[in-house]
C-alpha cells in the first residue's frame, strides 16, 4: 500500500537556526498523485529527502503504508526518487543504471532483472539506448532513463525532486504529460516538488503550498485556485497573478464601502454576508486578471491603460488602478495606451484577506460550495 502520512514533520538546520521544515503533516491516499509548490527555500526539498530517508527528521513521523518509517534507513523504504540532475552513473550504460537499483533492492536474478529492465525501457521508449552511456544522451533522455530507472524497481512511492527544471519548456510540457500518463497507468502514489506552480496545478490530484516551511493549503489545483486560505496563496497559484488593491473598510447600515486611497474604487458589499469586517479594517482586495472586465465608461472604476500585450487568443491589459494589475481580456479588446477605460468585476469573484495577517475572510464561507474536501 502507497499511503503516505506525514504527522508534524520539522527540520531544523544549524542547531535550530534554521526551520526548514515546520510542522507539517498531510495524509497522501494510494495511488495519488501530490505536488508540492512554493518559492525558494521553503523546504519542499527537505520535506521529500525526509521521505525518501535522506534527511532524519528534528521531530515528527513519517508512515508509508503501514510502516512508521521515520528511522528506517533509505534503503529500507520502498521509494523510489527521481531527481532534478538526473543522478546517474556516468561510467554505466542505461541497461546497467536501470538494473543497478534492482540488484540493490531485490533478489531477482540477473535474467529477471535484465528482462524488467527491457519491458521498461520499451514502455519508456528508451529500448534503442539501452547499451548508450549517460554522456551520449541529451537532456530528455537522461531524464527519460532516470524516470525508467525508478519505474523499473516498482517501488510503493515515487519521489520527484523538479525532475523537469533542466529540461527546455516545449520538452518540459512533454515529459509533464508522459510523467502523467506513466503514474496514471502505474497507479503508484507519486509525491512531486515544484517551484512551477503551472507544473504543480496541471500535474497533481491535490497540490499543497509551503512558504517559509509551513503548509498553507492543500487541495485540488481548482479548488485552490478559486479559493485561497490566504493571500499568499492568491497570489501564487495562477498567472498571471492574482490583482491586489489595498482598500479601507466603513461600514453604513446594511452596506460594506471598500474604498482605495485614489478614491476610484468604491466597492460596496452587503453588511450581512461579511460579519468579521469592522469599520476602519485594512483589507486587500483580491481579483484574479481573468475575472477583470471592461464596462461602459460610465458604469465602472476609471482606470488609465498602461500597457496592452496581446497573447494570441487574449489581451492582456495594464492598468495603473494598483501596482501591476492586469485584466485579462478578449483579443478584440483593444484600448489604446493611456486611455481611460472603466472595469467591474463580480462580487462572486472577489477575494478579501486582513490587511495585516493576510488570512482570506471569504474562505470559510467559500468552502461551503466547495465539493472536494479540504485536509
Ligand atoms: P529550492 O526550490 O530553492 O530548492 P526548497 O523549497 O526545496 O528550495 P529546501 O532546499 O528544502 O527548500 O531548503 C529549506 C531551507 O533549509 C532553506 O533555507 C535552506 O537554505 C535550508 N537548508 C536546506 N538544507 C540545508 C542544510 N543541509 N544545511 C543548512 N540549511 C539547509
Amino acid at each position: 500500500m502507497g499511503t503516505v502520512t506525514l504527522n508534524n514533520l520539522r527540520k531544523e538546520f544549524d542547531n535550530g537556526q534554521i526551520v526548514a521544515v515546520d510542522d507539517v503533516s498531510l495524509d497522501v491516499a494510494d495511488g495519488e498523485f501530490i505536488t508540492v509548490v512554493g518559492p525558494s527555500g521553503c523546504g519542499k526539498s527537505t520535506t521529500l529527502r525526509m521521505l525518501a530517508g535522506l534527511e532524519q527528521p528534528t521531530s515528527g513521523r513519517i508512515t508509508i503504508g503501514d510502516e512508521d518509517v521515520t528511522n528506517v534507513h533509505a534503503r529500507k523504504r520502498d521509494v523510489a526518487m527521481v531527481f532534478q540532475n538526473y543522478a546517474l552513473y556516468p561510467h554505466k550504460t542505461v541497461r546497467q543504471n536501470m538494473a543497478f537499483g534492482l540488484r540493490m533492492s531485490t533478489d531477482l536474478s540477473k535474467d529477471n532483472r535484465h528482462e524488467r529492465v527491457r519491458e521498461t525501457a520499451e514502455m519508456m521508449g528508451i529500448e534503442e539506448l539501452l547499451d548508450d552511456r549517460p554522456s551520449e544522451l541529451s537532456g530528455g533522455q537522461k531524464q527519460r532513463v532516470a524516470l525508467g530507472r525508478a519505474i523499473v524497481r516498482e517501488p510503493d512511492v515515487f519521489l520527484f525532486d523538479e525532475p523537469l527544471s533542466n529540461l527546455d519548456a516545449k520538452l518540459r510540457t512533454t515529459m509533464r504529460t508522459e510523467i502523467q500518463r506513466l503514474q496514471n497507468d502505474l497507479g503508484t502514489t507519486s509525491i512531486y516538488v515544484t517551484h512551477d506552480q503551472e507544473e504543480a496545478m496541471t500535474m497533481g490530484d491535490r497540490i499543497v503550498i509551503l512558504k517559509d516551511g509551513e503548509r498553507q493549503q492543500v487541495g485540488a489545483p481548482k479548488e485552490v485556485y478559486r479559493n485561497p486560505i490566504n493571500e499568499f496563496v492568491g497570489g501564487f497559484v495562477g498567472s498571471p497573478s492574482m490583482n491586489f488593491i489595498e482598500v479601507l473598510a466603513s461600514i453604513s447600515g446594511d452596506t460594506i464601502r471598500l474604498e482605495d486611497d485614489s478614491e476610484r474604487l468604491d466597492y460596496r458589499l452587503d453588511a450581512a454576508d461579511y460579519p468579521s469586517i469592522s469599520e476602519g479594517d485594512r483589507l486587500s482586495l483580491g481579483i484574479r486578471p481573468e475575472d477583470v472586465y471592461v464596462v461602459n465608461i460610465a458604469e465602472g472604476i476609471q482606470t488609465t491603460v498602461e500597457v496592452v500585450e496581446p497573447i494570441g487568443s487574449d489581451n492582456y491589459l495594464y492598468m495603473d488602478l494598483a501596482p501591476d494589475f492586469i485584466a485579462r481580456v478578449d483579443s478584440d479588446v483593444e484600448p489604446e495606451p493611456d486611455d481611460t477605460i472603466a472595469i467591474s468585476f463580480d462580487e462572486a469573484d472577489v477575494h478579501l484577506f486582513d490587511g495585516e495577517t493576510g488570512e482570506s475572510l471569504t474562505f470559510e464561507e467559500r468552502s461551503k460550495t466547495v465539493t472536494t474536501p479540504l485536509s
